[in-house]
């Protein structure tokens, strides 16, 4: 430009000293000459300037644009990072140092498979591949490796850089840490599928389980089964020691049965107090052998929230077979477990259709046994217990009876525990209780020392109220309460043992005596015996039945005798049909005794005129060699 500008004026000096000569031809030419040079002159600068400054522009542009993507970059919570074609990391980001541990120092330069989970490891080979051929792979879901081993969730973008003419050089790379995702997905999946409380699959997961095993068995030919487990009496442990003990029960429930079975086998919850083992693929005679392990692995006693609780279930087994959906089986299960507990609790049976009658019969029970007492269905008969040697009568045994207006008479081994499982137990118990101790004043009038056992549920026992509703019952009818006897089975008193003793502590503070009933089929434990505030213990049935016929039995029946003894304890055995068992319990050291050798079950008004007479049992002509009117006696449990 300065070599322009001189030129100018130097051609300027030379056409003024032109005009002042000779020459002045072409002055004018001249002027012209100049003029326009000096314009071109001028538009080149200008245009020089422009160039110059358009590209000082673009590169204060593009330092704009760099920095601001870097500072995005920079700034970005989301790992950003390039890597060249064979995977060496070129650039690392703050928000990939945050995300994986690394920083940019020590990750630079080494391969991006290091951050790679080996799970994930086949994809970023795809990924690459993608790369190569100059595609983009958005929002792929991954796992990618922290430095401190975990791994972490990731949705991951791959971007091929390309270069003029070169094509893809290298690729970008963007993570996204979707953990907090993933974690909440998880969460709610374990809702949907897993019981929050144990921790097992739950009945939604149970099914769609089952219904693959049941697809996958048309083909196979061999069938799944399911064990479905209810726990008996379970109302009783969440009535008398709440909530919280019945949930620690109910886990500790679940860890046993998932130790009872395969680890391939399904344990589930379905709710409440029932679990289903889910046998795949079983070997012959596998499903029984588990069924007896689970039952076998909730015996033992647990101690929860300091309180010692025995647990025992029955269970019903079903077979899957073709066309059959997991309801199905589900239900023949269901209904086998309903069985097994009419046929006495703690066992289990195998499914058969007829079963599905008996479970529909039973849920008409309970219906119709709601209101059975305000319909006057229910009474009460006495059992006479006497003394062995001379057949005198000491007292009598309460028993309840429904008589059905359809059905006719319904046997307490049916409908007892249907009103223990819907708690109708506590009313049914009240009103029997109460007509026990009015038939009680009646019979004491002629013998002072008569004495009354009433059954007692230990759903009724663990009620807080029940020993208030014992002592109230008693003022009422004004007895002497020594002259009661309330029975608990010995399995209903095993379970949580301490909190048995202060009720029975307290009742016995009353003046009330203590009968163990049916001792010796349940978990007969002498060392409890001694411990438990009891005053008789009644041998079951099954016991004095081989009594006079079986040497084990008689061997057994000494030993039990021996111990309850020795503990200071009365006994009375139940369930005497012979005189020979009289005869050897008498010689065992058996002072008392019950059954249908001296007398059935009896409507209140006779037992008074026994009691009245001072009758001696049996009599010549006893009840036990004519029955008497059918009523009286409970028929075959299977109304
Ligand atoms: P349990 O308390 O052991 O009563 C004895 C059962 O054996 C009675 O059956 C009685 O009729 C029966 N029995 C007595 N002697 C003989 C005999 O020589 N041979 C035979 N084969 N049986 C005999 P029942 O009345 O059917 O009662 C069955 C069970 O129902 C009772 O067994 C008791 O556990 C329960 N139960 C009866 N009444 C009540 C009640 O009011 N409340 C409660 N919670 N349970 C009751
Ligand atoms: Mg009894
Ligand atoms: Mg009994």
């Amino acid at each position: 430009m300065l070599l322009a500008d001189a030129d100018g004026a130097t051609m300027e000096r030379q056409i003024r000293s032109d005009r002042d000569g000779t020459n002045r031809v072409g002055v004018r030419t001249m002027l012209l000459l100049a003029g326009l040079f000096a314009a071109l002159n001028g538009l080149a600068r200008r245009r020089r300037k422009t160039t110059e400054a358009r590209a000082a522009e673009e590169a204060a542009l593009r330092q704009d644009r760099e920095a601001y993507l870097a500072t995005i970059v920079e700034g970005s919570s989301d790992a950003i990072l390039r890597a060249t074609l064979d995977g060496e990391i070129l650039t690392w980001n703050s928000g990939a140092q945050e995300m994986l541990g690394y920083t940019a120092e020590e990750m630079v330069g080494r391969s991006i498979n290091e951050i790679v989970t080996p799970a994930d490891a086949d994809r970023q080979v795809e990924l690459t591949r993608q790369i190569r051929l100059g595609n983009s792979v958005a929002c792929s879901e991954g796992t990618r490796l922290h430095k401190d081993g975990t791994s972490v969730a990731v949705a991951m973008t791959f971007s091929p850089i390309c270069q003029n003419g070169s094509g893809v050089v290298a690729m970008s790379c963007i993570l996204r840490d979707i953990s907090a995702a993933r974690a909440l997905e998880e969460a709610l999946e374990l809702r949907a599928f897993y019981d929050e409380l144990t921790e097992l699959p739950n009945r939604a997961l149970l099914r769609d389980r089952l219904t693959h095993a049941l697809e996958r068995a048309t083909r196979s030919g061999r069938f799944p089964a399911v064990i479905l487990v209810d726990l008996d009496n379970f109302k009783a442990v969440n009535d008398s020691l709440g909530h919280g003990v019945g949930d620690s029960a109910l886990v500790v429930v679940g860890a046993r049965l998932r130790r009872a079975v395969r680890p391939m086998d399904t344990v589930a919850r379905l709710g409440g107090d029932v679990f289903v083992v889910l046998v795949e693929d079983p070997e012959p005679g596998a499903t029984i052998r588990a069924a007896t392990r689970v039952l076998a692995s909730l015996k033992a006693p647990t101690d929860v929230g300091g309180h010692t609780v025995v647990l025992r279930a029955s269970a019903g087994i079903a077979v899957g077979r073709v066309g059959q959906g997991a309801d199905e089986l589900l239900g023949n299960a269901d209904a086998a477990m309903y069985a097994a507990k009419a046929a006495g609790k703690g066992h289990w049976q195998v499914f058969a259709p007829e079963m599905h009658r008996a479970v529909l019969a039973r849920l008409e029970l309970t219906s119709e046994l709601s209101g059975a007492v305000d319909r006057d269905e229910l009474f009460v008969v006495y059992q006479p217990i006497v003394e062995l040697c001379s057949g005198r009568i000491l007292g009598a045994e309460a028993l309840v009876r429904w008589q059905h207006p359809t059905h006719g008479l319904v046997s307490p081994l049916d409908f007892i525990s249907i009103a223990e499982e819907s708690g109708q137990i506590v009313d049914l118990g009240t009103f029997v209780l109460g007509q026990a101790l009015e038939q009680l004043r009646r019979c004491q009038r002629d013998d002072p020392s008569f004495y009354l056992t009433v059954n007692v549920s230990p759903v009724q026992f663990r009620r807080p109220s029940f020993v208030r509703m014992v002592t109230t019952a008693l003022r009422r009818a004004g007895v002497d309460p020594h002259r009661l006897v309330l029975e608990i089975t010995e399995t209903g008193l095993m379970t949580d043992v301490e909190a048995n003793i202060v009720t029975l502590t307290e009742l016995r503070g009353s003046g009330v005596r203590i009968a163990i009933d049916d001792f010796g089929t349940g978990y007969s434990s002498i060392a409890y015996l001694k411990r438990l505030p009891v005053d008789i213990v009644k041998i079951d049935k099954s016991l004095v039945d081989g009594v006079a016929t079986e040497a084990g039995m008689w061997a057994l029946v000494q030993a039990i005798f021996g111990l309850i003894s020795a503990v200071g304890l009365e006994t009375v055995a139940e369930g005497i049909e012979a005189s020979a068992q009289v005869a050897h319990l008498e010689a065992l050291g058996c002072t008392r005794g019950q059954g249908y050798h001296f007398a059935r079950p009896l409507p209140g008004a006779e037992l008074e005129g026994l009691v009245t007479a001072s009758t001696s049992l049996p009599q010549p002509a006893s009840p036990a060699a004519t029955p008497p009117a059918a009523w009286l006696h409970a028929p075959p449990a299977s109304a």
